[in-house]
């Protein structure tokens, strides 16, 4: 397996509130790895040390060879990787089109364009004239998911995609995620929703006070009942 991001040792802080402690990640191409954790155990936190929009004070973030320490959020972005945030900002007033096309990143190569995130996202085809801000929450989600698919990032960062959305949209986002693996993506998605996490995910990461306090496949983790129990109330 080709290792395509880690995550060294990063200890971030919000002024003088120690966050994350030693936080370690390792993404292999091609794999759904879950991050998962209750609220406030330093999941968001994670994801942004990763892009920069929180630079961790010490450790590394490395992506494909390279430390992303010194680089602005953008210019991760440029690089390829791909951050959907928890509060799916999408522009209300632009139509689902329009909002799709500013994801678009001319000159980066990549499966994705319209044609294809019509296809992995037909609601958005069928929605495309409408202004972004009519669509329901969970539409709204799989608009900002398909938004940033249209940069072509190599790594896509989900900050708990399930959050807020009804039993039948978390089906539709499982799908999609499982598409979105079989068309090579390489996702790593944070998850309170155990479930969920279990349905798309290859291995998972748990996360709890800013600690990494457990790593395994999804296989092991399934059978893990005492760990479930300890770090996520399920
Ligand atoms: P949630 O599901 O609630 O988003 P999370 O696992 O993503 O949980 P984070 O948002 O990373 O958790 O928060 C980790 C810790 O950092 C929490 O204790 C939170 O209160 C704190 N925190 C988050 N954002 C800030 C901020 N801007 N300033 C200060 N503390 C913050």
């Amino acid at each position: 397996m080709e290792k395509i991001l880690s995550v060294e040792k990063i200890n971030t802080y919000y002024g003088k509130s120690h966050i994350l402690f030693d936080v370690s990640l390792d993404i292999y191409k091609n794999e759904v790895l879950c991050l998962l954790g209750r609220n406030g155990a330093g999941k968001t936190t994670t994801f942004k040390s990763i892009v920069m929009l929180n630079p961790p004070a010490s450790g590394k973030v490395i992506f494909n060879g390279k430390c992303l320490n010194e680089f602005k959020p953008y210019q991760i972005f440029r690089l390829g990787i791909g951050l959907v945030p928890e509060d799916r900002r999408i522009f209300g007033p632009l139509t689902v089109k329009e909002n799709l096309m500013l994801g678009a990143r001319v000159g980066r190569k990549g499966i994705w364009n319209l044609d294809m995130v019509y296809k992995y996202f037909p609601i958005l085809k069928e929605y495309e004239s409408k202004p972004g801000g009519m669509l329901s929450g969970g539409e709204q989600q799989m608009l900002t998911i398909a938004r940033t698919l249209m940069g072509n990032p190599e790594v896509l960062l989900l900050d708990e995609p399930s959050e807020g959305l009804s039993p039948v949209m978390v089906n539709t986002l499982k799908e999609i995620v499982l598409g979105l693996k079989e068309a090579g993506a390489t996702i790593v998605l944070s998850e309170q929703h155990v479930k969920f996490a279990m349905a798309v995910s290859d291995r998972v990461s748990i996360i709890d006070k800013g600690h990494i306090v457990y790593e395994a496949s999804i296989e092991e983790f399934k059978k893990d009942l005492e760990i479930q129990k300890k770090y996520l109330a399920v």
